[in-house]
């Protein structure tokens, strides 16, 4: 075993080249070509590659320190003979060539070197495995797809800044990368923050003070009729986006987090283009997370007329008259819905499915709809628009089904019949990327696309399209281009529909356990038999949890009611740690609390519940 210098290469005409990341640590087990470490340039950033096998000894140098040609950044203890370069065998110097069938490592750090045969990325390890070897740094000398101009590098470009990109970027940047996010709106934090979740919500509390109000006229107070100023309410709602828009923008700053503004397209599997107001430049990154998100799905044919709104238009509070037409019955349109009718439009939704909220178990739709059938103008169920039309006094839409009724006039009509992923519309193709005709990017468990130093992660990656799944999967991503070992392994995704009730599932649903054949034993505990939910006025809940027949483990449940999505917490927690029933009903739960309901559905199971009187089966 012979020690060997592992040497910064002839870097053409640049001399004290700063150490922007160091690649190895003393023990590390590398292979020839291994990345050493990453040299930037004011024109380029490269990666240096080792040109000899073995173990490495010691680490000459540390990120910032300068280098030149012939400094030698480590020592290996290289395998044997054979992995050492004839050149370098006898001498231990700086090669400026590869030997022994090495690539050369970078000659000049240009943005567009002319490069000899793609490398082959060391293999890793197989995904059964569970773990991740850190990434193959993309040699700049090599670019895989022949020559791309570029202006500037990072080792990590994000793109988008919703919750799953502005998640990914701050953790890659927590754990010591050097990180770009492009963004095309002025403000980061995507569609959650802007447009979707948190405003959604601001009205959705508006609605439930409104509701809540007028029901507890029936139990002695009475408030009157709200007087409502729209703008006002807008004012507030926006001042809760800006609030948390503005502390990301903090956030990333406080992280060194670079963020670009303009609209991002790739141009290779390592160049990405930004273009903007004040013009293009491209970005060199090292490794890629794509957010990139999902957009509002347009029915076709339908007239282009204002008054034909997607989800960002009506959360924008538009004043009318002649009431709303909600197209599709799924979670953002009820929740719309909901936020119209509390604020004195006459509500009326359409939902070409059987059922409100396809998906969703009907027995935890049922409370709900029975509510919202006594509030709402008419719920069209199995019902078809088969036409739209601008007249000058209301959006007439004609019906089929059925079911359905003659054609009507409306003031107004949202389209919330679903979202559909961006992956068609940023260039993937030119980055070599796996697009399916959906325009969802295919990924692995560590979020990793077919093209192994891009990851996609959140709404443009696979369903269901939830903020708190892009985050999750944000982590993962960031924390696998930093070279960890982690993978997306969840059991549940909790779901929340914030209508009034609430509807709320997590883990498996007895629709899923039907198609599939699994075995389940259900527990349900009926909200009329709880003292808090009595005592809120609002009984109609109910509280269900479904367990593997065999191991009694919990593998789902479901909750409608006040609250429902702050309860199904404990439930995401409980299957994701394998509890069973006994395991939740023995959990010591506050009374009077709606979560005594969780606890009594387990009771249920176990034969332990004392609260409801349920005859034993003989
Ligand atoms: C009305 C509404 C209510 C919702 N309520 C909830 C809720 O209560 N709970 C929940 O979990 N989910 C909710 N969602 C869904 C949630 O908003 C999304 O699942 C979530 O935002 C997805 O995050 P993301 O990071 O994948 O993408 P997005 O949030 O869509 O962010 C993508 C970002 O990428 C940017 N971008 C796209 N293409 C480019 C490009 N080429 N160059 C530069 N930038 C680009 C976009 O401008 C955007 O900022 C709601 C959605 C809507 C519409």
């Amino acid at each position: 075993m012979s020690r060997v210098d592992l040497v910064v290469p002839d870097l053409g005409n640049f001399h004290d080249v700063p150490i922007v990341d160091v690649l190895v640590k003393v023990g590390d087990t590398i292979e020839v070509d291994a990345p050493l470490v990453t040299l930037e340039t004011d024109k380029a950033s490269m990666d240096v590659p080792a040109t000899a096998a073995g173990r490495i000894a010691e680490v000459l140098l540390k990120r910032g320190d300068k280098v030149s040609k012939g400094s030698v950044i480590a020592r290996v203890e290289a395998n044997s003979q054979a992995d050492v370069p004839a050149s370098e065998a006898a001498t231990a110097a700086a090669p400026d060539k590869s030997a022994g069938g090495a690539a050369a490592p970078a000659a000049k750090p240009t943005p567009a070197p002319t490069p000899p045969a793609a490398p082959s990325p060391p293999a890793a390890k197989p995904e059964s495995e569970g773990d991740t070897v850190r990434m193959p740094m993309p040699n700049l000398a090599r670019p895989p797809q022949g020559q791309v101009d570029f202006n500037r590098s990072t080792q990590l470009l994000v793109l988008g800044s919703g919750p799953g990109g502005y998640t990914a970027a701050f953790r890659a940047a927590d754990l010591g990368m050097q990180v770009m996010l492009v963004e095309r709106w002025p403000m980061l934090g995507g569609v959650c923050l802007n447009v979707g979740c948190i405003p959604s919500k601001a009205l959705l509390h508006a609605a439930k003070v409104i509701e809540d109000a007028e029901e507890m006229g029936s139990r002695g107070i009475a408030f009157g009729a709200p007087e409502i100023d729209l703008a006002k309410l807008r004012g507030w709602k926006e001042t809760v986006v800006k609030k948390l828009t503005g502390g990301l923008r903090t956030l990333a700053k406080q992280r060194k987090v670079e963020v670009v503004q303009g609209v991002g397209r790739f141009v290779s599997a390592n160049v990405l283009e930004v273009m903007s107001n004040s013009g293009s430049e491209r970005i060199r990154f090292e490794q890629c997370i794509i957010a990139a998100g999902s957009e509002a799905i347009r029915l076709p044919g339908l007239p282009d007329d204002p008054r034909i709104m997607d989800s960002t238009d009506a959360l924008e509070l538009p004043e009318f008259s002649g009431g709303l037409l909600v197209i599709g019955g799924g979670i953002i349109g009820l929740e719309m819905a909901c936020v119209y009718d509390a604020l004195g439009s006459r509500v009326s939704v359409v939902e070409l499915t059987p059922q409100l909220m396809p998906g969703c178990d009907p027995d935890l739709v049922r409370p709900l709809e029975r509510r919202i059938r006594s509030r709402y103008e008419q719920i069209l169920l199995g019902t078809r628009v088969a036409r739209v039309e601008a007249l000058p006094e209301g959006i007439r839409v004609t019906f089929e089904g059925e079911k359905a009724p003659a054609p009507q006039v409306f003031g107004r009509v949202l389209v919330a019949v679903g979202r559909s992923p961006n992956g068609k519309l940023i260039g993937a193709e030119a980055a070599g990327i796996n697009v399916s005709d959906r325009g969802f990017i295919p990924v692995d468990r560590q979020r990793r696309t077919n093209v192994p130093n891009i990851f996609a992660i959140g709404d443009i990656s696979e369903p269901p399209m939830l903020a708190h799944k892009a985050m999750h999967e944000a982590k993962v991503a960031a924390e696998v281009a930093a070279g960890e070992r982690r993978a997306f392994d969840v059991r549940a995704i909790p779901s929340v529909a914030y209508t009034d009730p609430e509807v709320a599932w997590a883990g498996l649903t007895e629709i899923e356990a039907k198609a599939k054949g699994i075995a389940i034993e259900k527990g349900t505990f009926p909200w009329a038999a709880n003292g808090r939910s009595l005592s809120l006025g609002r009984d109609e809940g109910m509280t269900k949890l479904l367990f593997d027949r065999e191991s009694r483990r919990l593998l789902g449940a479901g909750i409608v009611g006040t609250n429902a999505g702050e309860l199904i917490s404990e439930l995401a927690l409980a299957i994701e740690n394998g509890c069973d029933a006994a395991d939740i009903g023995l959990t010591v739960h506050p009374h009077p609390t709606l979560s005594e309901t969780v606890a009594g559905a387990a009771d249920a199971v176990e034969g332990t519940l004392t609260d409801l009187y349920i005859p034993k089966r003989k």
